[in-house]
């Protein structure tokens, strides 16, 4: 029984309630955690509001440093632990699981070293006077982490709140909340105080809508579906509280005919079925040059053949997806990707050691995907790639541009001109040239165009969202 995180104590939910968690990749229930309601956030809200006008603004920015660097210490320590408990909460195959814990560390480790490095400006004024400005924390803020990377979004998104000066309170999703209780003990074990960090467990539209409609939250950072997007925004606006958005993509590798396929073709792989192609990031449409569109499509079919789906702990090429709701929701999509004859180019394989009960979903290449189709426009967050080809830089442009999302971009090509105007005409918030993804990426900012979101997380970017900015006018004669 898996318990909240409140005031640095592990506490049982007021209403006494449970939800069971499943291990994705046999379906089987092996723990529960606490179903929460607004009393136990309100709980929560007093206790962060609690540490931040008491002991957590009387710590200098290098001893809030200094207690991220020890967490990161920490973390690192415990890398087996947690990467053993994500793997069977969360279905994730043990190179994800490990990957997902070094994020974590880097994280904390980045942020740590930011705390100190935050200041304002001296602005010039009219003579007679002196002008500068500080950069204050919000004060408490509001965590809405998703299930598909829980440890490296609560690292993104607590790290730099905390580093700014913030105390948080975090609702993890329902599916996948162990590694982050987890991580909360660990915080309070090397001496954060009560309060800094609070984690209260139930369903979204229970504790979600009543962290995001509290009155002591000052700032509410959001990852997750454009829906409930919406709603965070206007519950949040109700009140004027600032939020940061993080809504997915429909993200687009556009590979030319000069790239240097070798390199491209593992990385436009991995990009959509890492994680079981669960990732906001993922790149899920692949756009490529007519003259190489055959030939690639053969290449990426021959690869995605050889790919293998299996339990999280046989570490193969794909693990389950999260929940028998979201193997439906992938299954929907491909059942209509039947019935309007799009073309499949290869499918992977479901090893048979795969428990019946396990959310397989074996990757799915399709080729020929319309611009306008669902599939070209909607994420599907399950490992399903759509090809299409395009005749030129402009056509690429438009079909890149052509969806409501803009989160991250690939280019491959070796035409450094081209690879320029790509980056400045393909509207999202990162791209990428013959690369995707850079490794994790904690230091780059990270964020979106048009319906992915607004805002920034990762990076040092993100600590001027965590603060508010005040300026201070003196005039001195
Ligand atoms: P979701 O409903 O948006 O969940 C994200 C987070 O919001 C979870 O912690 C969820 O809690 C919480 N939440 C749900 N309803 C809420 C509400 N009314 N008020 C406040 N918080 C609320 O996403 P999902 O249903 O798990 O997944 C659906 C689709 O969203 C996916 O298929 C994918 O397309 C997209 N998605 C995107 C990302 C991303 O990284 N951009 C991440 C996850 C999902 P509970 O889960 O505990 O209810
Ligand atoms: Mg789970």
């Amino acid at each position: 029984m898996q318990l909240n995180f409140i005031d640095n104590y592990p506490v049982s939910s007021m209403s006494m309630r449970s939800i069971p968690v499943i291990d994705p990749s046999d379906g089987l229930v092996f723990d529960d955690i606490q179903h929460s309601d607004a009393q136990d956030i309100d709980a929560a809200v007093q206790s962060a509001r609690g540490c931040f006008e008491g002991p957590w603004s009387r710590l200098s920015a290098a001893e809030r440093g200094r207690l991220l660097q020890r967490l990161s210490a920490r973390v690192a320590e415990h890398a087996d632990e947690l990467a053993l408990l994500e793997q069977r909460d969360c279905g994730k195959p043990t190179k994800q699981a490990r990957a997902d814990v070094a994020a974590l560390v880097r994280y904390f480790e980045f942020y740590a070293g930011a705390c100190d490095k935050l200041h304002g400006e001296t602005l010039p004024y009219q003579s007679g006077y002196s002008v500068f400005t500080w950069r204050e924390p919000h004060g408490v803020t509001g965590h809405v982490i998703p299930w598909n990377y829980p440890m490296q979004i609560f690292g993104r998104s607590v790290g730099g709140a905390l580093a700014a000066g913030n105390c948080c309170v975090v609702k993890p999703a329902e599916d996948a909340c162990l590694s982050i209780l987890r991580v909360a003990q660990l915080a309070a074990d090397c001496g954060f105080p009560p309060g800094a960090i609070n984690v209260v467990t139930g369903f979204g539209h229970e504790v979600g809508q009543a962290l995001a409609e509290h009155p002591g939250v000052d700032h509410i950072s959001f990852t997750g579906s454009p829906r409930v997007g919406t709603l965070i925004q206007q519950t949040a606006a109700k009140r004027h509280c600032p939020v940061t958005l993080e809504l997915g993509g429909k993200s687009p590798q556009i590979v030319f005919a000069d790239a240097d396929l070798d390199a491209a073709l593992p990385v436009i792989i991995n990009a959509i079925v890492q994680n079981a192609g669960q990732t906001c990031s993922a790149g899920s449409r692949v756009l490529v040059e007519q003259a190489i569109y055959q030939p690639l499509l053969e290449r990426l079919g021959q690869a995605f053949a050889a790919l293998r789906v299996g339990p999280a702990g046989m570490d193969l090429d794909v693990g389950p997806l999260i929940r028998a709701g979201q193997k439906k929701r992938v299954t929907d999509f491909l059942a209509e990707a039947r019935r309007d004859g799009i073309r499949t180019v290869a499918e992977g394989e479901i090893v048979a050691e795969a428990p019946a009960g396990g959310y397989y979903q074996a990757p799915v290449l399709l080729a020929d995907v319309p611009v306008q189709h669902r599939l070209a426009q909607e994420e599907v967050f399950g490992p399903v790639l759509a090809a299409m080809p395009f005749r030129d830089e402009d056509h690429a442009v438009e079909l890149a541009n052509a969806t409501r999302f803009g989160l991250v971009a690939g280019v491959w090509t070796r035409d450094g001109g081209r690879q320029l105007r790509m980056a400045r005409r393909v509207r999202s918030g990162q791209v990428f040239i013959n690369n995707y993804g850079a490794g994790g990426g904690v230091e780059l900012p990270f964020g979106g165009y048009k319906s992915s979101g607004y805002g920034r997380e990762k990076g040092f970017e993100a600590l001027y969202g965590f603060t508010v900015l005040k300026t201070v006018a003196v005039r001195h004669g």
